[in-house]
């Protein structure tokens, strides 16, 4: 199959690029395009064969339920038996956003879609070209991120096209993606309710709305159904090993004395050394979160040894940011807990 790129306005959207990717998307087929948070591959998710084709496309695990992205806040009632009250507040104050809200679903939203489980998680996204496939198209999309499963996430059409070429008729390629990091997942259906997966919206700015939350943090067993798609121990990985740590100079050092070629991410300055490559992130986490997939992309095409990753500051506004280089440096094989940090 042939993988057209298709340029659109970020803050405008072209008609003619939505159309054409509305008539792709009424046909079954799949279509990546821009949210805030990273790339998404959408299906219509009220169709069967093409959430089934996600998971193919992707090679994810169909234990693995997908997001739904509706246009607005009565999209998303449609597709739910319930709407909870400290939903409607989050959705009220968050939507459009990168809130994920997890309620009991509806007979109209497939099985596939949920991994065969009762509930559905649904989100209004912001960007501009996401929600004019919504409006336009008049379907919930579902959309997991556009790379194949585990791999680091895209925030690029170039990165989407990587991962994905051949395997689907459409990129609409609208820039980076300004928010870098997926969606906070809440489940709503219980008491307190439960942080599934960290992510742009931190617990507090949750908790400042409907009050505490359980934000203890979720690990599923890699070869048991997840309750949360990111929730397996390894995701979010390049192909290149990672190592995070707080001890970058021993850990570099040890490295470029076995005269191995080594990558670091940090948040810091970084002298420039033979066999060392530097990526150098802002030192928020907001700036750092834009930017994370993105460098972690060059550093796993620059064909080195080892990625070194410097741990990001032990406080709440990193929760994000370390929950996906917690689970990129895991083992392939990793099952069980990761630190909570
Ligand atoms: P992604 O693969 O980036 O689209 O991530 C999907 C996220 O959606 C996962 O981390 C899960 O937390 C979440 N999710 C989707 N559907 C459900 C569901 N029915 N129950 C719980 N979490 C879900
Ligand atoms: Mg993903």
């Amino acid at each position: 199959m042939n993988t057209r790129v298709v340029p659109v306005d970020p803050l405008l959207p072209n008609l003619d690029a939505i159309e054409e990717a509305t008539r792709l998307l009424r046909g079954g087929g799949l279509v990546a395009f821009p949210t805030e948070t990273v790339y998404g591959l959408g299906a219509n998710a009220l169709d069967d064969r093409a959430v089934a084709a996600i998971f193919a496309v992707k090679g994810r695990p169909p234990t693995n339920p997908l997001i739904v992205h509706v246009s607005d806040i009565a999209a998303a009632a449609e597709l739910v038996a319930e709407f909870p009250e400290p939903a409607r507040r989050l959705a009220a104050r968050y939507w459009p956003g990168p809130l994920t809200l997890v309620m009991v679903k509806t007979g109209r939203v497939p099985d596939g879609v949920t991994a065969g489980g009762p509930t559905v998680a649904l989100r209004v996204p912001a960007h501009p070209v996401a929600l004019a496939l919504l409006r336009v198209g008049r379907m919930p999309l579902a959309a997991p991120s556009a790379n194949p499963s585990t791999a680091l996430s895209p925030t690029t059409a170039e990165h989407v096209r990587r991962g994905l070429a051949g395997k689907i008729p459409l990129i609409l390629d609208a820039g980076p993606t300004p928010g870098g990091l997926e969606s906070t997942v809440l489940d709503v259906t219980v008491a307190p309710p439960r942080l599934l997966r960290p992510g742009l919206l931190s617990p507090a700015d949750l908790a400042a709305v409907i009050g505490p939350i359980d934000a203890t943090p979720v690990v599923t067993e890699a070869t048991r159904p997840a309750r949360a798609p990111g929730s397996h121990a390894r995701h979010y990985a390049p192909t290149t090993p990672l190592e995070l740590t707080a001890d970058v100079v021993g850990l570099v050092n040890r490295c470029l004395d076995r005269g191995s070629r080594v990558g670091l991410l940090t948040w810091r300055p970084a002298a420039a050394r033979h066999n060392l490559v530097v990526e150098q992130l802002p030192a928020d986490p907001v700036g750092y979160a834009a930017g994370m997939y993105a460098a972690l992309h060059r550093l796993d095409a620059a064909g080195l040894e080892r990625i070194i990753v410097e741990a990001p500051p032990p406080d709440d506004a990193w929760l994000a940011v370390r929950d996906r280089l917690m689970r990129a440096s895991a083992p392939s094989a990793s099952v069980g807990e990761v630190p909570a940090g």
